[in-house]
């Protein structure tokens, strides 16, 4: 009976000393059980019992894949930058420092130095908010979704909520701009036709029932509508509303600060631009076109401001210490005029065709494969649709490119890339430079 041959989990343990000092006892037992399990039933069905080495060794492949971790760094060489699926924004060194110093130990997260006494998590931002914006006031919140539900539960609940229809848009993962301002408990009043809207058609909708109307405008962040089109600019909008007594609540999506014209990209609004068409309130990602965490800010009117912080959805999505802290370095960044060269979209987005070329041909002689071929990458994240920056790539033929994508999604660290007529494409945009090393010693071992 070669069932009995079969060691127990008490006498493997004994052999175990390196596992359990790595995985600790309880789950290496967990591992040693399941895999004696398993073993048993192969014995059962004629297989030999292996050597306590080789069941340690099957204990030990189970451990690794229980513990290591789903959320892992990667490198991205898509050339799409703000990868939503990726990440997003990677982060500044000062933006990294700033919220490993508040995660190692205490902060003055809701303390006030001047007093000893409870201080108010909602100062950290705000003040280099108001000094980069001059809106007079400013929350920071867990994302953009959350500011757009927070502002609307706080300024527009029992209220008709006045949107154009060629913006109730979809931002991805279903997220719907409508289905948020139902949530909040505003009337969804829908303005114009898909493709046109008139101020007449925002006249209307306010000459209703003014006093009890927010007018919202969001940004079509993810797509473009072309050809036979028209929309009052956001000045007229809240020229209109104000006309009316009612407020302008714009999510601006990506939010910048910057001119993207400048980059050779079309014009996409800016925080400021929405503010000085009288905005009431502002609403955008920290993580998008600004660079930083995970983060949504709304900037406004301080009396709406007010209601926001005070809604009892402010606790719900309120932003943690690391955020706050982020996104106050990453705020910085642009109060001391230094975002371009400090903020790694910023300088992934300025990197000339030239620049890129090098690196790409830096990568194909020290990797001995591939040839260089000018290609686009995108800014992404659903910001600048259809915007593409020129760039170079490293160019593999490969017979089998979905393989080879598996493959060095199998790296440590993993490689995204992306593939074009059967090609296989290395963008030096996304790639940090300080990972070009790793990109090519990989490249090297796997080709
Ligand atoms: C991205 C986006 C959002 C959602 O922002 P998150 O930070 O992802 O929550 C909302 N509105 C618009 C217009 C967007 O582009």
């Amino acid at each position: 009976m070669t069932l009995r041959n079969i060691p127990s989990v008490e006498q493997l343990l004994q052999a175990a000393e390196e596992l359990i000092r790595n995985f600790g006892r309880p789950l290496v037992t967990q591992a040693m059980r399941e895999s004696l399990e398993a073993i048993r039933a192969d014995v059962r069905a004629g297989a030999d019992v292996p050597s306590n080495q080789a069941l340690l060794a099957l204990a030990e492949s189970r451990l690794t894949a229980w513990t290591r971790p789903t959320l892992e760094p990667v490198i991205n060489a898509t050339g799409v930058i703000i990868h939503t699926n990726l990440g997003r924004a990677p982060l500044s060194k000062s933006a990294i420092e700033a919220m490993q110093a508040v995660s190692a130990g205490y902060s003055t997260l809701e303390f006030d130095m001047k007093t000893g006494k409870r201080g108010s998590r909602l100062v950290h931002a705000e003040s280099v908010l108001q000094r980069l914006t001059g809106a007079e006031a400013a929350v920071v919140v867990n994302n953009n979704a959350a500011a757009i539900l927070l502002a609307l539960s706080a300024l527009a609940r029992g209220k008709r909520a006045i949107i154009a229809r060629s913006q109730m848009i979809e931002i991805g993962g279903s997220f719907r701009v409508p289905d948020v301002m139902k949530q909040s408990g505003a009337k969804l009043v829908e303005v114009g036709s898909t493709n046109k809207v008139h101020p007449s058609d925002y006249e209307e909708a306010l000459a209703e029932s003014a006093s009890q109307s927010v007018v919202v405008r969001a940004h079509r962040s993810n797509f473009k509508i072309v050809g036979f089109t028209e929309e009052p600019s956001l000045k007229e909008i809240c020229e209109l509303a104000h006309a009316h007594e009612a407020i302008v609540i714009d999510d601006l999506g990506s939010g910048t600060f910057f001119n993207v014209e400048k980059y050779g990209l079309t014009h996409e609004p800016t925080i400021l631009e929405s503010l000085a068409a009288g905005a009431d309130v502002v609403t955008f990602s920290g993580d998008k076109l600004l660079g930083g965490p995970q983060a949504g800010i709304i900037i406004g009117k301080k009396a709406l401001l007010d209601k926001i912080k005070k809604h009892p959805l402010a606790r719900a999505v309120r932003a943690d210490k690391t955020c706050l802290a982020g996104i106050s370095a990453t705020l910085l960044h642009y109060l001391k005029d230094e975002a371009e060269r400090e903020i790694p979209i910023w300088q992934m987005i300025s990197q000339t065709p030239e620049s890129l070329k090098a690196r790409a041909a830096h990568w194909q002689r020290e990797t001995g494969y591939g040839e260089i071929v000018p290609a686009e990458s995108t800014v992404g994240g659903g910001s600048l649709p259809g915007e593409n920056l020129p760039t170079y790539v490293l160019s593999l033929n490969i017979p089998k490119p979905d393989a080879f994508l598996a493959k060095l999604r199998k790296q440590s660290p993993a490689i995204i890339a992306r593939t074009e007529n059967d090609r296989v494409l290395f963008d030096p945009r996304t790639v940090l430079p300080e990972q070009d090393a790793v990109l090519v010693k990989t490249l090297k071992r796997i080709l």
